[in-house]
């Protein structure tokens, strides 16, 4: 799918935006656009106002820094993208002519900031990109990209930078892939970008965290780049020269999205199988708990017997290694089975059954 044809450009591989995390310095800024310059980016990314964890590291150069990002996209004629935080930067960004606005991890997690942003931006129709919120909600990311269009903004695009956690980790925010993935569920047309860079944290992680999200079917990729990566002002383990930027790029595109190997339809048509036996035996079972429903009515027993239930999970969890299944896997598909059998339990028992909302685990 090409979800950025509508933004207008017309790409045979994932839109990329690339540039320093910050605009630290004019020369700096020329300097990593030109090595830019002959490479797959279609946007020049620049910080210029920086939110950082702690105070008293580089907070960006502020308004000032507009016309050198400005200038440097014009060198190498590409369209430059900000980060916006407050009704100002947008204000600022708009007089100086920036092309695209992104929201960072730390503003959309909080409603009434993203909402003041949504309030400036009303009758602009720039197109804005909105980062997951630091959180692991999807409802708050969704209900961002909702603010923003409420400003009558239709150009909007959804940047996945992983999730923030205590302690340790290969990476400085946690991917927890599940949630772009049912972030795409949501919002099917939407373009949804991978930020490697804050995902990993360090250069040698970025390669295969990107082809990661090419390998789930995201639509673009931001990452950050510096003419002399060690010594950046901000993030600088992370950021790559242009010319190792390019390298990733080029090799990202060996990976082919699609296949017309016979093995793979043949492949693909075991799955469909497999799929339909599942559903099969699972629709089996649900007579089973509806049979049991009605042992239960008739006895007057309630549905819901958790001392049973845990018991059961506990033997299920026991076959998830030698089945080569993750316990979390077995946890979630017993979850959605109990689910499902309450529901078909309560048919069996009331008028109004419950709907699916209502907690799992029934035996
Ligand atoms: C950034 O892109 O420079 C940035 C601050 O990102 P995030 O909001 O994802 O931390
Ligand atoms: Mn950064």
């Amino acid at each position: 799918m090409r979800r950025f044809d509508s933004w207008g450009f017309q790409l045979d591989r994932p839109l990329v935006i690339s540039g320093p995390c910050s605009v630290e310095t004019e020369e700096q800024t020329m300097a990593t656009a030109v090595g830019l310059k002959d490479y797959d980016v279609d946007i020049l990314r620049g910080g210029i106002w920086k939110p950082r964890t702690r105070p008293n590291s580089f907070e960006g150069n502020g308004e000032k820094a507009l016309p050198w990002l400005k200038k440097a996209g014009e060198a190498i004629g590409r369209p430059i993208a900000v980060e916006v935080a407050t009704p100002q930067h947008v204000e600022a960004c708009l007089k100086h002519g920036v092309d695209y606005y992104w929201i960072g991890a730390r503003t959309s997690v909080n409603p009434f900031a993203v909402q003041e942003i949504a309030d400036a931006l009303k009758g602009t129709n720039v197109p804005v990109m909105v980062k997951n919120p630091i959180n692991p909600d999807l409802k708050l990311w969704l209900g961002a990209i909702e603010r923003i269009e409420g400003a009558g903004i239709t150009k909007i695009a959804a940047i996945h930078r992983g999730f923030s956690h205590y302690g340790e980790s290969v990476y400085r925010n946690q991917p927890i892939w599940q949630i772009p993935i049912d972030f795409r569920l949501e919002r099917p047309d939407m373009p949804l970008v991978c930020d490697p860079s804050h995902i990993a944290g360090r250069r040698d992680l970025l390669f295969q965290i990107a082809q990661m999200s090419l390998d789930l079917g995201f639509d673009g990729l931001m990452i950050e780049s510096h003419v002399n990566p060690d010594e950046a002002w901000s993030d600088a383990k992370q950021q790559v020269t242009p010319d190792r930027f390019n390298e990733m790029t080029i090799e990202l595109r060996q990976r082919n999205r699609t296949t017309d190997d016979s093995s793979v339809k043949e492949l693909r048509g075991a799955l469909e199988e497999i799929d339909r036996l599942i559903i099969e035996m699972t629709s089996e079972r649900m007579e089973v708990v509806r049979e049991l429903g009605l042992i239960k009515k008739e006895n007057n027993v309630a549905i819901y017997q958790p001392g049973h239930l845990a018991k059961m999970l506990e033997r299920r969890l026991l076959k998830a290694e030698p089945s080569g299944l993750s316990k979390e896997f077995i946890n979630n598909l017993f979850d959605a089975i109990h689910t499902e059998s309450i529901r078909q339990q309560s048919e069996v028992f009331y008028d109004n059954p419950v709907s699916k909302s209502v907690g799992s685990k029934v035996s």
